[in-house]
Order: structure tokens, then C-alpha cells, then sequence
């Protein structure tokens, strides 16, 4: 058969399931659940693997389903994936009303397209050379990080992020190529685009620690944090002048805590930030700048700082032939003039870490209205979000796995990982530190 009627039969699959499918993405979008708690979500992805008859292991980084199809000869592993989680937005009318969870960032169009897709290639697999992994991923958004904190100390994960937790846990180990595809809504109407990359960050908590004393009588026997902090504000401005164009990066502090009370010299000092940039070379040399403001801000004033640091998410890395192929079938399916290529976003997601160590790309499919993560967010187009989303994810597996998988063997073998997984984890554990710093003479 040729590609072309494989892609057919499977469209006709997916046509047949479409209201099954408009209600599966409804009833994920009217119970969302957060990063590591998506237990309904993932029993509906079960139950839809079992309907299938689709093998899946559970469970997986707490919550994450891998189901797996198997194709007529061997060859490669090509992986969909899709995002379980939720993110907290409570003025979103749709958001829960407890837990202020809400499908806010187009998760739910994921899963839509996930099943959508294992329900197209099911009955041409045999056609095909090689695996398709249908993996629904726990964990994207970084947030609620008490709670995530709280399962490290319990010994359930070891990292924050669904997919660098997946990749600890070696269950992207049989996998050679990945795919999945986001929800934007920058451009109306039926488009899809693919992004220059993305930033990838370090999230840092900060403690200036000096000395209380009261404001008015002994000022002089106080040890300042709230100057600490400013010297070191006015020491990460003097890094700007450095920071190269191409690197995009962004630092941005809160404080979180400025003193207790005004007539008490501030003795602790509480700092939030996050340091964001193009690449992994960027992000560490800026994080060991700020770093370096950090500690001149403790010692001009006598302070002593605490650092801790929390690995965020890595630059996305879009592969070059994967993205080619990606595109064509969105092309094919909707238009040159409604698949653009678009500059870097300045947001970041753990599938970066992913296209560091793997050739995978991260799209996106359009149909929605409103900002990402805003309270307006919503799916405007449901046969573009799932049924038209979901075809071009089979045609890019059947390019890719057809034949004798010549597609996927050529991409596998020319590609050239930023890091090997090894490489990967040392890098998330030298960026996961806590140190407390004092000047001495
Ligand atoms: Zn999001
Ligand atoms: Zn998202």
C-alpha cells in the first residue's frame, strides 16, 4: 500500500470516532487536575487504550500511561506525546472549584490528539516498520512546587518536571524519536506553526541574612539584608551590558520578603528569580553572574546569602528533518499560506529537555482563542484541535516508519545530541544546589 492509502484508511478511522473523541477531550476539560495528581485524566487515557486494545504500562512517573503499537516488521520507536496536567488559573470559568486547576494551556487537545492518532494507526501498524509509543506525560506546568518538594522528600520523583522525572526514570530509554504538538493562539483560524526554539530557565530562591536591631536607637549594631539585596539588584543591572542579543535572556527578582517591620533594621530578605536564556551555555554563565551579585550584595554589608537553586526546563531544540516532515503533512492538510514558521517564544517546557538528548520537535496547532494560561483560553475548533491535529501526527509516523523506516534510521543516525542522558542528569543535579555564602577576611 502506498502512503497515501495508509493515510486514508486511517483519516476514515478517526472521521468514524470523531464524537467519541469530541467527548473524550470534553470530559478531560471539565475535570482538571494538576501536575503529578492527574489520576482521572489518566483512566480515561486507560480506558481508551483498553477499547483499543493497546498494551500500556501506568502509573509511570506517578501518573504517567505509555501505551504501545507494534508495527507488521522491526524498526525504530516513535513516540506521541501528550500532557496530562492542568495549570491554577481560579478566574477561569471553567476552573475547578476546589482546586483552581483548569485546562488553561490546551493540554486536553493533546490527549484529543494522542487517541485520535492511536485510533488512526491502529489498523495500518501492520503496514509499518517499527513502534509507536502513545505516551501521556505527567507534569508540564512547574508550578505548586511545595507539593512537588513534598513527593521528592517522599522518594516518589526526584525531579519537578514530568518529562526530566520520565527520562530519570529510563522510560524514554526505548524510544528513538519524538513528536508532539502544543496549542497556540497567537494566529486565528485553522494554522499551525513551528517555533526558532524556546527559552529554558533556573528557578532560584534567595535568603539575604543579616542582623535585626532596632531602626531609630542602634542602627548601627543591624546588619541591613534589604541593602544586601539592593547592592546585589543594582550588581545584576551592571551584568546587562553583557548579556548577548542572540541569548535572549531574561532576569527577573521579586521579593517576596522586604523585613518584618519598619522600625526593625530588615534581618532577612527573601528573593525569587528565575534566570532564562537560549541555551544551556548561556543560562549556567548568567547564573553564575547572578550569583556573583548575590555575594557582593552579602559581603559589602556584612550579610550572609543562601542560594537555592531548582533546575527549570531546557531550550527546545527543534530537529531539522523532523520539522521538515512535520511540516509537509501540516502543509498538505492545511495550506502553505497556514503553516508558518515562527521566531523563538519566550516561554519554556520540559519537552526542551527532551530535544536535547533526542531528535523531536514541538509544534504547534492553532483553533484556540484567548492567551495561554489566561482566563480566556478555549478550544474555538474542535475538528481542527483534535481530528485534523490527530492526521497530521499519523501522516508524520507513516513517513516516518514507512517502508523499512528509512526516514526515521536516516534521522536517528545523523543526529547529534546536545547531551547524553548522563550528560543531562549531571547537568540537572550541578544546577540543583544550596549554598549559604559569607564573606571572610
Ligand atoms: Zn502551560
Ligand atoms: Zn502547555
Amino acid at each position: 500500500m502506498t502512503k497515501i492509502e495508509l493515510a486514508k484508511i486511517a483519516d476514515k478511522q478517526i472521521e468514524k470516532n470523531q464524537e467519541k473523541i469530541f467527548n473524550f477531550a470534553g470530559s478531560i476539560i471539565r475535570e482538571p487536575e494538576e501536575g503529578f495528581r492527574e489520576e482521572k485524566t489518566a483512566a480515561k487515557v486507560k480506558t481508551i487504550f483498553d477499547e483499543l486494545n493497546i498494551e500500556y504500562r501506568a502509573g509511570l512517573a506517578v501518573t504517567g500511561v505509555k501505551g504501545v503499537l507494534a508495527g507488521g516488521k522491526k524498526g525504530p520507536t516513535v513516540a506521541i506525546l501528550a500532557e496530562l496536567d492542568a495549570l491554577i488559573n481560579r478566574d477561569h470559568p471553567l476552573a475547578d472549584k476546589d482546586s483552581g486547576a483548569v485546562h488553561a494551556c490546551g493540554h486536553f487537545a493533546q490527549l484529543a490528539q494522542l487517541i485520535g492518532a492511536a485510533t488512526g494507526l491502529k489498523d495500518i501498524m501492520k503496514e509499518l516498520a517499527g513502534r509507536v509509543v502513545f505516551f501521556a506525560v505527567p507534569s508540564e506546568e512547574f508550578i505548586n512546587l511545595e507539593f512537588r518538594q513534598q513527593l521528592k522528600d517522599e522518594g516518589k520523583i526526584k525531579y519537578f518536571g514530568g518529562k526530566q522525572e520520565l527520562i530519570y526514570q529510563g522510560e524514554f530509554d526505548d524510544i528513538d524519536l519524538i513528536v508532539m504538538q502544543h496549542a497556540q493562539s497567537d494566529y486565528p483560524g485553522r494554522k499551525a506553526s513551528i517555533s526558532a526554539g524556546s527559552n529554558g530557565f533556573i528557578g532560584k530562591r534567595v535568603r539575604f541574612l543579616g542582623r535585626a536591631a532596632h531602626a531609630g536607637v542602634a542602627p548601627f549594631k543591624g546588619i541591613n539584608a534589604l541593602n544586601a539585596f539592593n547592592i546585589a539588584l543594582a550588581a545584576i543591572h551592571a551584568q546587562r551590558e553583557t548579556f548577548k542579543d542572540e541569548d535572549a535572556v531574561r532576569v527577573h527578582p521579586i521579593v517576596t520578603k522586604g523585613g518584618d517591620s519598619v522600625n526593625v533594621v530588615p534581618g532577612e530578605v527573601k528573593v525569587e528569580l528565575y534566570v532564562r536564556a537560549r541555551s544551556v551555555e548561556a543560562i549556567k554563565e548568567i547564573n553564575s553572574k547572578v550569583d556573583r551579585a548575590l555575594k557582593a550584595g552579602a559581603m559589602a554589608v556584612g550579610a550572609r546569602v543562601e542560594i537555592t537553586n531548582t533546575p527549570g526546563y531546557l531550550p527546545i531544540e527543534n530537529n531539522e528533518k523532523l520539522t521538515r516532515i512535520w511540516t509537509d503533512n501540516a502543509v498538505e492538510l492545511l495550506g502553505r499560506e497556514n503553516v508558518l514558521s515562527v521566531g523563538a517564544f519566550g516561554g519554556s517546557t520540559d519537552m526542551g529537555d527532551l530535544t536535547q538528548i533526542k531528535p523531536g520537535i514541538h509544534p504547534f496547532v492553532g483553533s484556540f482563542s484567548g492567551d495561554l494560561h489566561s482566563k480566556d483560553f478555549e478550544v474555538v475548533d474542535r475538528e481542527m484541535a483534535y481530528i485534523i491535529s490527530a492526521k497530521i501526527l499519523v501522516r508524520t509516523v507513516i513517513d516516518l516508519l514507512y517502508g523499512q523506516a528509512d526516514k526515521a534510521r536516516e534521522i536517528i543516525s545523523d543526529f547529534q545530541p546536545a547531551l547524553s542522558k548522563e550528560e543531562y542528569l549531571n547537568l540537572l543535579d550541578s544546577l540543583t544546589y544550596q549554598t549559604l555564602w559569607q564573606y571572610r577576611e
